[in-house]
């Protein structure tokens, strides 16, 4: 392999964020930070704990209780959003180049990543800008309004793959409804996210409205959840972390909006398009290294057409181009860590037993080190099987054949998981039936994952809890106070009233 590709001016020590300046832990605790690649450590993480967010939280507080940020009008927050997405577009290539360091995702689509954190702040830029409440009169007698505020500090937790665009996601509309916040990012990931509190600085957001707080889930995610001045935990991650956020939550009352895991069926019937259909669902599972939550991870097919998709399917899925992720032309690049990697690893084992290996099953020849896994299929793989029902979150796919479209949606829906569903037929009829029938938060007919921002998005089951994009961002980052004046005489019915007649 040619000579592995490390980033200039790369930190020695990853910082908090908090009240506008970078700081160490109280402790001064930190944590290795591993380049996927070679797996050695490139960086130490500074290791926040209970008293680094007690800090984080009392600056986001005090930001929002007495700084200009959620007074300002939305289209003044409007303008510092775009230009943040000017300032993200701008840093793009370095933003790529940081990331796929980090992450182990190939370059060009951590570009693709990169541009679209960009649009994430501009598209709530307009949103908030757009914002309307309706305003309910009855003439002469009665006006209604919605009053929308801004909660507080919401506390934002999110997970390694696609750090950066994952951390846009819940940024961009926290910040443009005027909220503080408390980001706590992945450990094996922290890299990109200092960067925003460069750019955020330079676009004018005041000190204190974004702290950033590096740290181990079980310490610092933990303290965030708890702690009683966050009032709103927004989360991506997997659905084991999910529950234990929920119940530590629950004593607070606090509003919560889960992102988790998925194990989403790609359905592919006779009649559809096979060449779209394939290549699609190979993208489906194999982009982003297979560590995409929405990745189509088992393909279940129909009988006719089993054979030749899986014959087809095999030989693509071996020419895959698997190396560094800094060559263009790498299409999966390196698994994020050493652990993630060895449990992939044991899903490749256990897959041997329970479906037929076709393609893959172990490291690609030639990568000896690093956590590189060769794109691999199974066949045949019974609807028991862990494999069929376990995420793996990593370059693996199981297909399993169907017989009917009764059959077909009983596999789709027997796993505990409903992220998304993609469903290739060209009947018209069957794929609205499908879609109206699949439990899976986001259907995509005939499509690949591509989403406008106006749309939710979120999981049923054990993928999430409540939706996010477009309006319901909105919504979640904000109350909605109720404010109801007779407007005249009050006629409103009094106690004794007769009385006085
Ligand atoms: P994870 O649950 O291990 O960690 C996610 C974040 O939670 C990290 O920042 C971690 O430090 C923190 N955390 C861990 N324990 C915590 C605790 N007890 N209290 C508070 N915070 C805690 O997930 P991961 O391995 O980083 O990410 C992969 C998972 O994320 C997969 O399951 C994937 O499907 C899911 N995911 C879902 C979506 C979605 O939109 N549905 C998107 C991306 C990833």
């Amino acid at each position: 392999m040619a000579q592995h590709h490390i980033p200039e001016n790369l930190p020695d020590t990853i910082r908090h964020f908090i009240d506008g300046r970078f700081v160490d832990s109280v402790s001064g605790a930190t944590f290795d930070v591993l380049d996927p690649v070679s797996n050695e450590t490139y960086a130490r993480a500074a290791a926040g704990q209970k008293e680094d967010i007690d800090l984080a939280v009392a600056a986001a507080r005090r930001a929002f209780r007495e700084g200009p940020w959620p007074r300002m009008k939305p289209r003044e927050r409007a303008r510092v959003l775009n230009r943040i997405a000017d300032a993200v577009e701008e840093q793009d290539a370095r933003l790529a180049e940081l990331e796929t360091f980090d992450t182990g995702l190939p370059i060009t689509q951590a570009l693709g990543q990169a541009q679209r954190a960009a649009e994430n702040f501009r598209f709530f830029a307009d949103l908030i800008v757009a914002q309307a409440d309706d305003a309910y009169t009855v003439p002469g007698s009665q006006l209604n309004y919605v009053n929308r505020k801004p909660i507080g500090v919401a506390g934002l937790i999110t997970p390694w793959n696609t750090p950066f665009m994952l951390e846009s996601w819940k940024l961009a509309p926290a910040l443009a409804t005027g909220n503080t916040v408390v980001l706590k990012p992945a450990e094996f990931t922290p890299l990109s996210a200092s960067l925003w509190a460069e750019i955020f600085r330079a676009a004018g957001v005041p000190d204190g409205v974004f702290n950033l707080v590096n740290g181990l889930g079980e310490e610092a995610g933990d303290a965030l959840v708890k702690h009683p001045d966050v009032p709103l935990i927004s989360f991506t991650g997997e659905s084991r972390t999910g529950q234990i956020i929920f119940a530590n939550a629950a004593p607070f009352l606090k509003g919560l909006s889960m992102e988790l895991g998925g194990k989403s069926p790609a359905v592919v019937f006779a009649d559809a398009d096979l060449d779209a259909a394939i290549d699609s669902t190979l993208f489906g599972v194999f982009s982003l290294n297979g560590e995409r939550c929405t990745a189509g991870s088992r393909i279940l097919v129909e009988r006719p057409v089993y054979d030749e998709f899986l014959e087809r399917y095999a030989e693509r899925a071996k020419h895959i181009v698997v190396g560094d992720p800094h060559d263009p032309k790498t299409e999966v690049g390196a698994l994020v860590h050493p652990e993630h990697f060895e449990k992939v690893m044991s899903y490749v084992e256990l897959g041997k037993q329970e479906g037929r290996l076709l393609a893959g099953g172990g490291r690609p020849e030639g990568l000896e080190h690093g956590n590189y896994v060769a794109p691999t299929v199974f066949a045949d793989v019974a609807p028991d099987a862990r494999i069929f029902q376990e995420e793996i979150f990593g370059p693996v796919v199981a297909i399993t054949p169907f017989d009917s479209d009764e059959e077909a949606l009983e596999l789709a829906n027997g796993v505990r998981y409903g992220l998304a569903a993609y469903i290739w037929t060209t009947d018209l009829e069957r794929a609205h039936t499908f879609a109206q029938n699949v439990e899976a938060g986001m259907v995509w007919l005939n499509s690949h994952n591509v989403r406008d921002l106006r749309t939710p998005f979120g999981g049923v089951k054990a993928s999430g809890l409540g939706h996010e994009g477009g309006y319901r961002s909105i919504d979640f980052y904000t109350d909605q106070q109720a404010v109801h004046i007779t407007l005249g005489p009050v006629h409103t019915a009094r106690f004794g009233a007769s009385a006085h007649q």
